[in-house]
């Protein structure tokens, strides 16, 4: 089983104390330590999940793994993603910054967007990002101006919408025609004879694509392996290049309730390295460098939210809502997309005596502010931690500070330890950018 694959953290356990523990750490003594609601992430399943990337790809030597930082992007998941050598793929000046101040090798970073700004690109170019994905012709201008008034050249790859519908939410597919994302295939050679002929401060190294996200079914990557192959073959061809970079975007999905069965991270990989030998007996290439951008895959199962119970409502002869103290603006995708997740009570994660069905609500003032719908906990009261797996990615990243609250803290566990990774925000952090200008009374 590869880590994805796993609704919990590998190291989740019942302790002696007979409450849940990641990481070593008790969680009931996590969220008294630290406070509630809290990011729990492990060490330990984070590592796991790199291994299992590096084991499953190490056949082929010419891969390049940028982790998509916009699933969890701090200093100390860049610091240990580092560590493991993993590259970057970053969609903002926030990430660019953010994955520079941890030390990360800069030219080990891929900058993706469909609207990246001026500046954006200028701190892009500044700090030596070392690949640019061209979204559209109006970025190919925008980019090549700041290089001349720079005198500078990047490296940059065109990103194309290869035309794959794969079976995932409407929300996060991104390789279908129609499309927000990257050139359409009809609009590459346009792209390409700008920058042979006007753009001379773009060096283009190959094309890039992602097809979407959540993605459970491994042939929709062999067909956009083949898609890229052929489209480079063809432009090498026709314009007499010599591309060799093959970026085919993340998106390998990961397990958050039973009824999910996301592929192994090797089985995804095998369909990958097969897909490419036979796209290359069929087209003739060098052998490309292949680059992978995983992001939900890579940090979703190790990181839990743990939440306090407060009130409780038994609507008469219908649902019972438990409340928490966090909800949509800790975590967005329930109420964004109908996400659904798995989660136990801490304090009684054994327990089957008086299992109820409840619905877990969040404190936000929306009715659609709902965790989960009907889930079975043992008699839940005021006061009991709640532990919802699986919530590493797309929670903290998506975390707003809607109805003026705090965005919660986040700790790094491991060995029976934990780390502040990013502090609790303050009521004093929520007012630092208001400004009363002098004229009001
Ligand atoms: C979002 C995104 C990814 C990561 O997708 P996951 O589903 O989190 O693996 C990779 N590449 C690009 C271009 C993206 O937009």
């Amino acid at each position: 089983m590869s880590t994805n694959q796993s609704i919990r953290p590998l190291t989740t356990k019942i302790n002696n104390n007979g409450n849940l523990e990641i990481g070593g750490c008790g969680l009931v003594e996590l969220a008294k330590r630290y406070g509630t609601p809290l990011y729990v992430l492990d060490k330990e399943t984070l590592l796991g999940i790199c291994k299992d990337y590096k084991l499953a790809f190490d056949k082929y030597p010419k891969m390049r793994m940028m982790y998509a930082s916009k699933a969890l992007c701090n200093m100390a998941v860049a610091r240990i993603l580092a560590n493991e050598g993993f590259g970057f793929d970053v969609v903002s000046s926030g990430e660019i910054y953010t994955v520079y101040k941890a030390g990360v090798d800069m030219s080990n970073v891929l900058f993706n967007g469909n609207n990246k700004s001026f500046d954006e690109l200028s701190l892009a170019v500044d700090l030596g990002v070392g690949r640019i994905s061209v979204d559209n012709f109006h970025e190919l201008e925008l980019l090549e101006q700041i290089l001349l008034e720079k005198d500078k050249k990047a490296d940059v790859l065109l990103r194309i919408t290869p035309g794959i519908e794969c079976h995932t939410h409407e929300y996060i597919q991104t390789g279908h025609l129609d499309s927000k994302f990257g050139f359409d295939l009809t609009q590459i050679d346009e792209a390409v004879e700008l920058i042979l002929n006007k753009y001379k401060n773009l060096t283009l190294k190959g094309l890039h694509a992602h097809i979407g996200s959540q993605i459970f079914e491994t042939k929709s990557y062999a067909d956009e392996v083949e898609i890229i192959v052929k489209e480079i073959a063809r432009l090498n061809e026709k314009f007499g290049l010599n591309l060799n970079e093959i970026n085919i975007g993340g998106g390998l999905g990961v397990k958050y309730t039973e009824s999910d069965n996301p592929p192994s991270v090797d089985e995804i990989a095998r369909v990958i390295i097969h897909s490419l030998e036979k796209a290359l007996e069929k087209y003739p290439i060098e052998p490309p460098v292949i680059y992978i951008e995983p992001g939900r895959s890579i940090i979703s199962t190790a990181g839990v939210t743990l939440y306090t119970i407060g009130s409780s409502k038994q609507v008469p002869n219908g649902t019972k809502y438990v409340a928490v103290d966090g909800g949509m603006a800790d975590n967005a995708r329930p109420s964004m997309y109908g996400a659904k997740y798995s989660a136990l009570l801490a304090n009684k994660p054994n327990c089957t005596d008086a299992l109820q069905k409840v619905t877990i609500a969040g404190r936000f003032c929306e009715s659609g502010d709902i965790l989960i719908k009907n889930i079975e906990l043992p008699n839940p009261q005021t006061g009991d931690v709640l532990c919802v797996f699986n919530t590493g990615a797309y929670n903290y990243s998506m975390a707003s500070n809607y109805n003026r609250v705090q965005k919660p803290a986040m700790v790094l566990v491991n060995n029976s330890q934990s780390d502040i990774i990013v502090c609790r925000e303050t009521l004093e952090d929520l007012i630092s950018h208001d400004v009363i200008p002098s004229g009001l009374s």
